[in-house]
């Protein structure tokens, strides 16, 4: 955008200009994968033939989404991490990202830290950084991704339907439970298992590309997977039930009331894991599916509009559902 008042200024002590600051820190030279990257008015990507584009955006607000002390290099690999997580739900093999970037001051440690750990992940995935705008502001960080998805192979959320078994990557809940652990004033250490799954979660980007031809519809766990999932049932008009007993159970939550650990595994947020819905006779080959986080199935998509979680004994159990909303009271 035009100058105005915002570009990042020379700090008084001899800070960085901006057109600096993106050399250093972002442009890494000529792109492999993209056509052009850094440095045009447009980056520009060619996704192969017969693939349609995958496009997703996801922002971090210092203050909503992040605490303002947060370890730049985590920031930097969560970042990118919530984005790769979307084009893993639609089954899309990550290509390029954008990066948009308000910084209250150039602070040159903090954008080394941030930029190792937005690569690293980056890297591991095959994906480009190709662009972006820089800007000063309070902290906040806009990643775009693109993706490549075969023509008509994408993992809709629209798709379920009655008689599909319902399946779920990894296990959920131990983010929440850290992030309860820290505003009640006891966090957990940096290395604690359930901290690692707040602060850098890994998204399921080869458990998408397997699911392409095994899965019918697919959401990634975001918001808390009771909300989540009711996206996909409103999304294809169909209802779902969870068998409470099913559901996976982290080791951070089993010391937990069963009552709270449940609650945490079905409406905590910022899992990042797969939700999906497959039909029946794909059971023998998802539960060869090879990943380390493992598939497990924990309901079943049914005709209707509810979400129910059920006891051993098929009787409805209430949870409070939650889910986060930004302009909720
Ligand atoms: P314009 O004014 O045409 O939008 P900018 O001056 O904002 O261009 O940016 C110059 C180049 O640097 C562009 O190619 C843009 O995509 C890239 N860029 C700017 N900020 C970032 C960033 N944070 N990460 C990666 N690329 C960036
Ligand atoms: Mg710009």
């Amino acid at each position: 955008m035009s100058p105005h008042a915002h570009r990042v200024p020379d700090a008084p002590g001899g800070g960085l200009r901006e057109f600096d600051l993106i050399r250093r820190y972002f442009d890494r030279g000529p792109t492999r994968r993209a056509a052009l990257g850094i440095g045009d008015d447009c980056a520009l990507l060619a996704p192969a033939t017969g693939c349609d584009l995958a496009v997703s955006t996801d922002m971090l607000v210092a203050g909503t989404h992040f605490f303002e002390d947060t370890d730049p290099e985590a920031l930097g690999h969560k970042a990118l991490a919530v984005n790769l997580s979307d084009l893993a739900a639609m089954g899309a093999r990550p290509l390029a990202f954008t990066l948009a970037l308000a910084l209250p001051r150039p602070d040159e440690a903090w954008l080394g830290a941030f930029s190792r750990g937005l690569f690293a992940l980056a890297d591991r995935h095959g994906c480009e950084l190709v662009g972006g705008d820089t800007t000063r502001g309070p902290l906040n960080v806009c990643i775009t991704v693109f993706g490549e998805v075969p023509n008509g192979a994408a993992l809709r959320r629209d798709h379920a339907e009655p008689g599909d078994d319902l399946w779920l990557s990894g296990c959920t809940g131990e983010a929440a439970y850290a992030l309860r652990c820290r505003l009640q004033g006891r966090p957990l250490a940096a290395g604690d298992p359930a901290q690692l799954r707040l602060d850098r979660p890994e998204p399921r980007v080869a458990l998408g590309l397997f699911l392409r031809h095994l899965a019918r519809a697919a959401i990634d766990v975001s918001d808390g997977l009771l909300g989540d999932l009711a996206h996909v049932c409103r999304r294809s008009r169909v209802g779902a039930e969870i068998d409470a007993a099913s559901v996976p159970m982290p080791a951070a939550l089993r010391a937990l009331p069963p009552g709270d650990a449940l609650r945490l595994a079905l409406a905590g947020g910022d899992d990042y894991e797969l939700l999906f819905t497959a039909a029946p006779e794909n059971r023998a080959a998802l539960a060869a599916c090879a990943l380390p986080h493992g598939l497990t199935r924990i309901g079943r998509i049914v005709p209707g509009e509810d979400v129910r979680v059920l006891d051993a004994r098929g009787a409805r159990i209430d949870i409070d559902v939650g889910g986060y909303e930004h302009f909720g009271a």
